[in-house]
């Protein structure tokens, strides 16, 4: 008989399998049992602290059982769930379950899907999602691109394709050393952190971004828009891309993408649209219109661990002319062996990475499990509960509705019978008491956002778990523990 290597790290098929069914069950419990059990239980990072202890790095290992049994323990005890009905804070999901089993097979076959060689079917399965995305949200399927991190690498990947292919110049060899004309980019001040991020660590300087301000629908206003790229080229500058917002954080509003689009082919602009939250909506027939203009974009970020409720982490950039993504990120070093035909993709070719999880299958697990169908419906009762919200707290007596787009609702408490004098600072003061309270109470889960200057309570559904009852119970508790503050604070 062969003798195989007795390695500490390897686990014998027998407890392999008996380790594994039990957490199974135990995982299997917890996510039915979810709606019972505290959104969090708002431990500080000090109690957390106590549960691991301060001791050093072991010497020696653990039995694997115990191990578990213990690790399983802690999540479940310590953790807070988004998963939870009510959970509907910042931006981020409900795990779909198939995701999680997706996740486990793919560490157990352990691709890495940065070479078509080293992952055959995993490639494929990546090529196969990335289209399906592109299918998903309407634009063409020759737009090509890659699973990567979340939001922010993906519109890092879009801005890398923008800045190589807008440039003048050779600038994998001369950087941005040398360009007669410094470069601009365009973007509503509604947009996420990341372009702060990209054009700080992609060696432009947060001074090349043109802030564009909003009109009264919240959209990036795009006669300042126009305005602002005309003065640049005659000061000199070189306008080279213009981002749209998809959905933006706060409160869900998507930018004219028609109007932007046009603009960007007028002036020769490279077009990339930040939908990391709210693309996926372009699913839903009735708000197709909401996206219209989608199709011109030369790059487009979406985040399947958002409303296609991936399991973190999963973002996709998808790019229209994918051979950018080679110009920009491909080399070719003498160490690697890919031979190539027409077909091969290499994924390392395309991003930032090079080993690469197979971050694909759980995404292409979901979309196989529920089809477009299932995902049109899911996204629509989002919606729908979202708008719930909004009617709610709007019919309510001591709550003001704000803003209701997309899956996002804001709101605020306002008790019965206010002053008029130092309403707003105190209103702001409350509100902001009201999402801590909230946030560690572990009944519900909301965010925040700050509105014409009004701190807000903000409830983002991308949550297939929540239910009309769990909307109008966080009602009552919000109004219940807004009272409670005003008491206290008032
Ligand atoms: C969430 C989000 C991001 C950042 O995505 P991460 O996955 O958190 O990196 C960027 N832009 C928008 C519009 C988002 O909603």
């Amino acid at each position: 008989m062969k003798q195989k290597r007795q390695a500490p790290i390897e686990i014998r098929k027998e407890e392999f399998r008996q380790a594994g069914y039990h957490l199974i069950d135990r995982i299997a419990e917890f996510l039915s049992t979810i709606d019972s059990v505290p959104v969090t239980r708002g431990e500080s990072s000090t109690e957390v602290q106590k549960f691991l202890g301060d001791g050093g790095l072991p010497s020696e290992g653990l039995s694997m059982e115990t191990l578990m049994e213990q690790t399983t323990d802690l999540l479940l005890d310590h953790s807070l769930f988004n998963g939870h009905p009510r959970f509907l804070g910042y931006i981020t999901s409900s795990a779909a379950p198939i995701g999680v089993l997706g996740d486990l097979l793919a560490a157990a076959v352990n691709p890495n899907v940065g070479a078509q060689i080293l992952s055959p079917i995993a490639t494929g399965i990546e090529k196969q999602t990335v289209k399906w995305l592109a299918e998903f949200i309407g634009v063409s399927m020759d737009y090509g691109g890659l699973l990567v991190s979340g939001g922010n690498m993906a519109n890092f990947t879009g801005f890398l394709a923008a800045r190589t292919a807008k440039s003048s110049g050779n600038i994998k060899e001369e950087g941005m050393a040398g360009k007669e004309k410094e470069l601009r980019l365009y973007c509503s001040k509604t947009t996420h952190t990341w372009i702060e991020k990209a054009a700080n660590l992609f060696g432009l300087g947060t001074r090349v971004i043109r802030w564009i301000g909003t009109d009264d629908s919240n959209q990036m206003n795009l006669a300042e828009l126009a305005q602002a790229i005309r003065e640049d080229i005659n000061n000199g500058y070189q306008p080279f891309m213009v981002v749209g917002t998809a959905g933006d954080v706060s409160t869900g509003v998507v930018d004219d993408l028609q109007g932007i689009g046009d603009l960007c082919r007028q002036y020769n602009l490279w077009f990339h649209i930040d939908g990391a939250y709210g693309i996926p909506a372009a699913v839903v027939p009735e708000f197709r219109d909401v996206f219209a203009g989608i199709e011109m974009a030369d790059s487009i970020a979406l985040d399947p661990h958002k409303w296609l409720y991936s399991p973190l982490e999963a973002g996709c950039v998808l790019v229209k002319d994918p051979q950018h993504l080679i110009n920009t990120f491909s080399s070719k070093p003498a160490y690697y062996n890919f031979t190539q035909d027409e077909q091969t993709v290499n994924f390392y070719e395309f991003g930032l990475q090079n080993s690469r999880g197979f971050r694909a299958l759980k995404v292409w697990l979901a979309l196989r499990q529920v089809g477009r169908d299932g995902y049109e419906h899911m996204i629509r009762e989002d919606i729908e509960l979202s708008q719930l919200f909004y009617k709610l707290a709007d019919a309510h007596p001591e709550l003001e509705a704000i803003t209701q787009n997309l899956s996002i609702t804001t709101l605020r408490y306002v008790p019965a019978g206010l002053g008029r004098e130092e309403k707003d600072d105190y209103l702001n003061q409350l509100n902001q008491a009201l999402v801590n309270t909230l946030q560690s109470g572990g009944e519900l889960f909301l965010s925040n956002a700050i509105i014409s200057d009004k701190y807000c309570l903000r409830g983002c559904i991308v949550n297939f778990r929540t239910s009309r009852q769990d909307i109008e119970e966080m009602i009552g508790i919000i109004v219940r523990e807004g009272r409670r503050l005003h008491q206290e604070m008032g």
